[in-house]
């Protein structure tokens, strides 16, 4: 992990008038640098082998510049180029499952976001720990696959996008479609309406919905993801008919849509937020900005969060132009926005160092 006080000291040669944002050309980048310009910044999109001829479709989304790196030692080893520019980086899903944990962590650039989250997101049981001793709800999660005795989804370790995810509903079933050669959970499945929460903490911020700790929540929007085949498959009749003919559900991200959430559930969303955040900052000096909640409700009206993703999340792309929630707070404004004006106020206020690691 790069020593705090050397990205104190990469920021104490910025030139704080001139900020440029930067992240991976991919994801939520076209929001990103979208939401940067408008406030002011300049943007830099960095790439190895992404594509970038699609920013020409989407001018008010093209970064200012695109660099492009031969490959991952090429990007770790250029960081000079970017301290010039006095670059800062706004890490999306993408960017650290393309670079990888241990890349991002001892990456040797000014990223916003505290970089301890990662090893508190990407462990399960970790990540069970920090949640459930925040009282938050989670699945029930099964140690050994001979108890399972009601319907139960079982995720390995490190799967991207909910690729090769399975259902199983007791022990023969579970056997017969499990791969032992990679680790894996056991959890309960948690039938319902699943809500993508998208929360924004800003740690300064004194107006709102105010935290113990200091610092102010907001919620910008909810999505729903689209995932291929689970959300089409009740078209073939049941699962079990289905895998007869050798079709298998799978929960492959493809897209995200809309939604909102009944009135009456936000009080509960919030509490569930504004826990999971006094915590990470007792557990690991804490999480600020962007989150996701990843969650399930149930037909009693409970939450179950199955995951939960600490920076701006592919759910947010909806909202470039605002959302019934964001609408409400700032007009118009998307995450990526509100990444930017964060970062503006910041430095405006002397507190730009606090935001990165
Ligand atoms: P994840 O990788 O944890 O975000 O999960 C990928 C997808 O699997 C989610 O978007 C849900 O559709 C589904 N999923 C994950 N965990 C559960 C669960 N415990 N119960 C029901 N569906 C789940």
């Amino acid at each position: 992990m790069v020593p705090k006080e050397r990205i104190d000291k990469i920021l104490d040669g910025y030139d704080l008038n001139n900020i440029t944002i930067a992240t991976l050309c991919s994801h939520s980048s076209l929001q990103i640098f979208h939401g940067a310009r408008k406030m002011g910044f300049n943007t830099i999109g960095i790439t190895i082998s992404h594509d970038t001829k699609y920013y020409e479709a989407f001018p008010l989304g093209k970064p200012d510049e695109i660099i492009k790196y031969k490959d991952l030692d090429d990007m770790e080893a250029n960081v000079d180029k970017l301290h010039d520019k006095n670059v800062v980086i706004i890490p999306h899903g993408s960017f650290v499952e393309y670079v990888g944990p241990k890349r991002f962590e001892d990456y040797e650039v000014p990223v916003y976001c505290n970089r301890e989250v990662l090893r508190w997101e990407s462990n399960r049981d970790m990540e069970r720990q920090w949640l459930t001793s925040a009282g938050i709800m989670m699945p029930r999660a099964f140690t050994d696959a001979r108890e399972i005795n009601e319907p139960v989804m079982v995720k390995y370790h490190g799967a991207k996008g909910g690729r090769g995810y399975f259902i199983a509903k007791d022990y023969p079933d579970f056997k017969m479609s499990v791969d032992q050669s990679m680790p894996y959970s056991i959890q309960e499945y948690c039938l319902g309406t699943r809500y993508y929460l998208h929360f924004f903490y800003s740690p300064f911020k004194n107006t709102g919905y105010k935290l113990k700790r200091g610092g102010s929540l907001e919620l910008l929007s909810i999505d729903r993801r689209d995932e291929s085949n689970i959300d089409e498959m009740y078209k073939l009749g049941s699962i079990e008919d289905a895998k007869r003919h050798g079709l298998y559900p799978s929960f492959v991200v493809t897209g995200n849509t809309p939604a909102v959430l009944r009135e009456s559930l936000l009080p509960k969303a919030f509490t569930i937020a504004e826990n999971a955040v006094e915590r990470s900052y007792e557990l690991f000096n804490g999480m600020w900005g962007p989150f996701c909640l990843e969650t399930v409700v149930t037909d009693k009206l409970e939450f179950k969060v199955f995951e939960i993703s600490t920076r701006i999340v592919a759910g947010t792309n909806p909202f470039i132009s605002g959302s019934p929630y964001a609408d409400l707070i700032y007009p118009g404004l998307s995450t990526g926005g509100r990444i930017a004006m964060e970062i503006k106020e910041s430095i405006k206020n002397g507190h730009l160092k606090d935001l990165m690691t």
